[in-house]
């Protein structure tokens, strides 16, 4: 573990990503240096949860902190939108695991759901960086990704002109469980990088619901 720290050291040295200071001995992966987190609410932990409780109506969840926050945060998460840096995505995914409260435990075992992009999306993007901030958060906890369990069966079509019965048979159909997910009893965390209203979680969850796993509950990295 020590050697695998020191590796990360070496190959993804730890300078805050706000004002570029050098930190020596974290023991926690973590994006910014102190004085810089200072400025903007740090919301892993029990306030990430209650924020996620309220906003989905789930047992357990966590989130690290709000969009609005800050100019810095949303660039964070543009860049790794729009410009395809998926290590930063990785890192964020790490950050947000090292202080987050771990899920309740459980019998079954434990696997982080990324939220699906449509194939398309996924293939002009290049990467999924809900997939991203999993892998991050995987690696803290050391728990498996099952990136494959689910799709986005349908593309970003507007739900504008449709009547409240389509609307509604339009959302139902828009994730679907893949023909790769395993059949042993596990307990999901959804992940993503954004949660906004919380639709896309409840359809996530909407879809695995006639599987033999159980969702457990949400991460996000940020809210809007
Ligand atoms: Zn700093």
């Amino acid at each position: 573990m020590v050697i695998a720290q020191r590796f990360l050291d070496v190959v993804f040295p730890r300078y805050c990503w706000k004002c570029g200071v050098w930190m020596l001995n974290e023991s926690n992966p973590i994006a910014c240096c102190g004085l810089c987190r200072k400025l903007w609410p740090d919301l892993r932990g029990e306030v990430g949860r209650i924020l996620m409780q309220e906003r989905l109506a789930i047992v357990w969840g966590q989130v690290g902190f709000r969009l609005q926050e800050s100019e810095f945060l949303e660039e964070q998460v543009r860049t790794i939108k729009y410009r395809g840096d998926r290590w930063l995505a990785w890192h964020w995914g790490r950050w947000l695991a090292s202080g987050s409260e771990h899920c309740p435990r459980g019998e079954n075992a434990l696997v982080l759901v990324p939220i699906p992009l449509h194939w398309r999306r996924k293939w002009d993007r290049g990467f999924n960086q809900a997939e991203w901030v999993a892998r991050g958060i995987a690696s803290v906890w050391h728990i498996p990704i099952a990136s494959n369990w689910m799709t986005r069966a349908t593309h970003g079509a507007s739900l504008t002109g449709m009547s409240r019965r389509e609307r509604q048979e339009k959302l139902e159909r828009t994730y679907e469980v893949s023909e790769e997910m395993g059949t042993r009893p596990c307990r999901i965390v959804l992940v993503d990088d954004v949660l906004t209203t919380g639709t896309t979680f409840r359809m996530c969850a909407a879809a695995l619901q006639d599987t033999p796993h159980r969702v457990v509950g949400a991460m996000a990295l940020a809210l809007a």
